[in-house]
């Protein structure tokens, strides 16, 4: 066993993070950061958004330059699987059949697209997107004359594809089964605002309608995409955005606890003392949530590899970096603090109809969230109010003439929650 030793399975931005956050912490020992996507570790946030217009270069999607991780010795093995995990000999099984051995392993694994349930998904066309090679797939297929885009799933990914391929001039439709959108991510005052904006730029946006089929012409390419109640749609590319599966296979074949995600503990550790997760793989208990959550974002990505780091080097600390995360379409900023999807009571300040305006979020009467829409300054005080555990009552957020920042200044006593240190991540 080497003690001294930190294998990473998955080299994407929680597992890029991991190293570069333990060499920065002062971590001596062999760092191994293995990923099976060639390119090695990608920002994924462009890749629905200025990777497919072409405003975003590939090579600006790359997380680090390869000299980073020669600089840090860290060493990268970009294209190869981990297979297997030997928790008796403390080893990591390529699918090379390489043999490697941990003091410490982080599994980040990350997750998978989901892929549409229905006859005729396999037909060519019908993309998912995670990868670089998914993105460059789908970006070559929007840059050439206007096309019929079905845009499967009204999420975060969904409606981004939707945007970009509406400002590429493309006819698109959206078809969600939920009978509204956004629907595990935002309150409906800020979903139908995002919906508005697709439906004023020319999207059509179909809420609580089921895809049934997709048929394809005599050279296997999508044609029509059949919904319940038997209406077809003229499909040339059709974008399934309908979520993700966690990748928890090397945590289950190894024993671990897994659970829609790799199950931890408020340290990020598996049932294994020597075995972490950490981002979109990750199932931690949340005390904003106040209990076990996954989170797809940067920001957990980021935040939970430097936890896990700091603990490796020996400065242990529960998990309680603030949530945060952030969309764009047609240039709109949509910025959430907290979490925000089960609010028991909301308070809307600023322009709706103008397209700037925050949803302040309440439960039991304690803020947990903001949403904000082109209010960049609501949102960055938010995130300082989590992390301090206050913030207004929705009373007072009622009065007319309240400004969130009035409550910026000097840290208030705390209400309920202990203050937690916030984290910068990358900057939004
Ligand atoms: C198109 C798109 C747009 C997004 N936009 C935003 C945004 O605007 N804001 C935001 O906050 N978040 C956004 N996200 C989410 C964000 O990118 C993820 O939350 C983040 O990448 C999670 O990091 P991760 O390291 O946990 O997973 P990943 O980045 O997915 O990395 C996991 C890596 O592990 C690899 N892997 C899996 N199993 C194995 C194995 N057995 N052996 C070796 N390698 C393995 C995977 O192939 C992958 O490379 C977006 C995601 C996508 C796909």
């Amino acid at each position: 066993m080497a003690a001294d030793s930190v294998v990473v399975a998955g080299a994407g931005q929680a597992g890029a993070d991991t190293a570069a956050a333990l060499r920065a912490k002062g971590f001596t020992g062999r760092i191994t950061l293995i990923g099976d996507e060639p390119g090695g570790p990608c920002d994924r946030p462009p890749l629905s958004k200025g990777y497919l217009t072409g405003a975003v270069a590939p090579e600006e999607t790359v997380l680090r330059p390869p000299s980073f991780y020669a600089a840090q010795d860290i060493e990268l093995m970009a294209g190869h699987r981990v297979a297997s995990v030997d928790r008796d000999r403390h080893t990591v099984c390529l699918a090379s059949g390489l043999r490697l051995p941990y003091g410490t392993l982080v599994l980040a694994t990350g997750c998978r697209p989901r892929t549409l349930p229905v006859p005729g998904a396999s037909l060519s066309g019908v993309l998912t997107l995670r990868g670089t090679a998914d993105a460059e797939d789908l970006r070559l297929r929007l840059s050439g004359s206007p096309k019929r885009v079905v845009v499967v799933g009204a999420g975060f990914i969904g409606l981004e594809v939707a945007a970009t391929a509406r400002g590429l001039g493309h006819e698109v439709t959206v078809v969600e089964a939920q009978p509204r959108a956004l629907a595990r991510a935002l309150t409906p005052v800020m979903a139908e605002r995002v919906v508005t904006g697709h439906r004023d730029a020319g999207v059509r946006v179909l809420l609580g309608r089921e895809v049934t089929a997709l048929y394809g012409d005599g050279t296997g390419r999508v044609r029509v995409m059949e919904l319940d109640g038997g209406e077809r749609i003229a499909a040339d590319l059709v974008v399934v955005g309908i979520g993700v599966v966690p990748n928890t296979d090397l945590a289950l074949g190894a024993g671990l606890g897994v659970g829609d995600g790799i199950v931890v503990d408020s340290h990020l550790r598996t049932d294994d003392p020597d075995i972490y997760a950490i981002g979109d793989c990750a199932r931690f208990p949340s005390p904003y949530a106040g209990r076990h959550i996954r989170l797809e974002s940067v920001q957990n990505a980021t935040d939970q590899a430097r936890c896990v780091a700091a603990a490796i080097c020996g400065e242990p600390a529960p998990y309680t970096a603030v949530p945060w995360f952030w969309s764009e379409q047609y240039g709109l900023r949509l910025q959430m603090a907290g979490l925000t999807a089960a609010p028991d009571e909301t308070v809307t300040v600023g322009d709706v109809a103008g397209g700037r305006f925050s949803v302040l979020c309440f439960r039991g009467g304690l803020l947990i969230g903001a949403e904000s829409l082109n209010r960049p300054a609501d949102h960055g005080i938010t995130r300082r109010l989590l992390a301090a555990g206050t913030g207004p009552s929705p009373e007072a957020a009622r009065e007319p003439g309240f400004d969130l920042k009035t409550f910026a200044r000097p840290p208030a006593p705390v209400r309920g929650r202990a203050p937690v240190q916030e984290r910068q991540t990358t900057p939004v």
